[in-house]
């Protein structure tokens, strides 16, 4: 999927409807910044907004994610396309995400040892220490709470055991043992324990 040619379609058929960002964005409910970060290739449209906005634009659903518009011959080849395409774009989110929740992950272990250090080396008074642990706790807890979120939000993990692949259940997650991008949890399908791999696709 191209989103600067995307960029540029929009911003070519909205002018074609003789609306300006702002106008566009209150016919929709949204903000004007919105519409300039598509224009601008920063973002793509949600899904929930899509269909209102090729509705306003005069174009398909399909015409808007290829960015230009099609003939009615090409129209199911090009659909098959750009499905093809958007489940690429939806894995590239995924795996950007993923990273994301990596960094809060090593952020957090970083702040761990920091604070380790001061507190084990440092010559502070017990004041400042107590400050430091709960500041300490604080932080790690927030890093590894978020990271935890966006991991679950995404793909599935993989019984070692029988292959099953499934959404773990929110609280028993969050305390399960992780190494890499591996967590030893319990398969709902089988009820065996092991180390199950992340997946991003079913
Ligand atoms: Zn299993």
């Amino acid at each position: 999927m191209d989103q600067i040619k995307i960029g540029k379609f929009i911003a070519k058929c909205r002018k074609e409807k003789n609306l300006t960002q702002s106008q566009l964005a209150e016919k929709l409910n949204i903000t004007d910044r919105a519409i300039s970060k598509w224009e601008n290739a920063k973002s793509m449209p949600d899904s929930s907004i899509m269909i209102e906005l090729c509705e306003l634009l005069d174009i398909t659903v399909n015409e808007l994610l290829l960015g230009e518009r099609i003939g009615k011959e090409k129209y199911f080849e090009q659909a098959e396309n750009n499905l093809i395409e958007l489940q690429k774009y939806i894995e590239n989110q995924n795996k950007l995400q993923i990273n994301l929740s990596y960094i809060f992950r090593i952020t957090s272990l970083i702040v761990d040892f920091v604070f380790a250090f001061i507190i084990l080396f440092g010559t502070i008074d017990t004041l400042s220490e107590i400050i430091l642990i709960i500041t300490f706790a604080i932080v790690s807890f927030i890093c590894l709470f978020t990271s935890s979120h966006i991991e679950l939000l995404i793909g599935y993990y993989q019984c070692n055991k029988c292959g099953n692949k499934y959404i773990p259940n929110k609280d028993f997650f969050s305390f399960s043992m992780q190494i890499g991008s591996k967590r030893y949890l319990k398969c709902p399908k089988c009820h065996k324990k092991s180390w199950n791999n992340k997946v991003l696709t079913k």
